[in-house]
């Protein structure tokens, strides 16, 4: 008698799948993969960002140097694109988010992002291959998934694009101050929220607005990837970081690379486990891990 898969091991090995994926993607759009950086002398502050709620960034002392968790690795992949002009980084983030995230069913406060960056591209680069990498996860999933997918009894998501964009002052404006969850609820398709008051390193226009974006998935689990053109000129980066009232002394090597120079680029992170979480169609985000890191439950081990 074959013995029928459990729901448990099916979710473990869609988001199994979907890493191949998006490994096997990016390496034939010819990435180049970076082995995770876990400690960084300068790291993601996550902030401005009202999507953020990290309770401090840990420090440890090695060498006589700082080293912090690494939160994301944005400031490194601005550093290392200007050599290698496409990279991409399975990229496990430490983010110690706060205890009420415990209730949200999206939240760990250790996941995994694929993390990618192009030089010299702009966001419609980055709209064109994000929609070709989800369309041939559908493919991918149909074909490799199958019985995942039966033992769930859940239908693997076709992705249609384009997908729809929308500014966040009109999200805003259709769905009130916070618009994520309502707005992915009335969707039946993942759509793209435009212009976000983020970071120091998201480009910003002379009239206000950021070259930034995020992909919202429907049906109520919300936002799935963010990323954004970066801003690579000194002057500005120094200027943003007054403006969030950054300690710059946590920044000085990044902003010896930015003096001397950094590049054009854009990219974006995508959550690995928000995407399982969304694919499995799951109700808690810590069914796609064996061990789970959520805000305000204690660690198993
Ligand atoms: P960010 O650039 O901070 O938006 O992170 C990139 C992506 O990682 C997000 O769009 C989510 O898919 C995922 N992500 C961010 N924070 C968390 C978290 N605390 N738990 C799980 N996934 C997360
Ligand atoms: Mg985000």
């Amino acid at each position: 008698m074959v013995m029928s898969m459990k729901p448990r091991d099916a979710k473990l090995r869609i988001l199994g799948k979907t890493f191949r994926y998006t490994v096997d993607f990016f390496q034939d759009h010819e990435f180049i993969q970076l082995m995770p950086v876990m400690l960084g002398k300068s790291v993601d502050p996550l902030g401005p960002d009202p999507g953020s709620s990290i309770i401090e960034i840990p420090k440890i002392s090695y060498q006589g140097e700082v080293l912090r968790l690494v939160t994301s690795m944005i400031l490194h992949k601005q550093v290392a694109v200007k050599e290698f002009k496409k990279i991409f980084i399975m990229s496990p983030n430490i983010r110690l988010e706060r205890p009420e995230r415990k209730e949200t069913g999206r939240h760990l406060f250790e996941f995994t992002q694929a993390d990618f960056e192009m030089a010299d591209a702009g966001m419609e680069d980055i709209f064109e291959l994000v929609e070709r990498y989800y369309v041939g996860l559908s493919a991918f999933l149909h074909e490799k998934a199958e019985e995942e997918f039966a033992a769930l009894g859940v239908k693997p998501f076709y992705f249609k694009t384009p997908f729809q964009c929308y500014t966040t002052a009109e999200l805003k404006n259709t769905y009130g101050e916070d618009w994520e969850l309502p707005a992915s609820k009335q969707h039946q398709q993942p759509f793209w929220a435009l212009s976000h008051k983020r970071e120091f390193y998201d480009k910003q226009s002379s009239d206000g607005s950021y070259q930034n974006y995020d992909i919202i998935y429907p049906l109520g689990f919300g936002e799935g990837l963010s990323g954004a053109e970066r801003e690579h000129e000194y002057e500005k980066i120094i200027m943003r970081m007054t403006r969030d009232k950054l300690d710059q002394s946590a920044y000085t090597s990044y902003l010896e690379h930015a003096r001397k120079g950094l590049f054009p680029s854009a990219g974006a992170g995508i959550g690995m486990e928000r995407l399982a979480l969304f694919l499995t169609q799951s109700s808690h985000i810590g069914e796609v891990s064996v061990f789970p890191r959520v805000p305000g439950i204690p660690v198993d081990i």
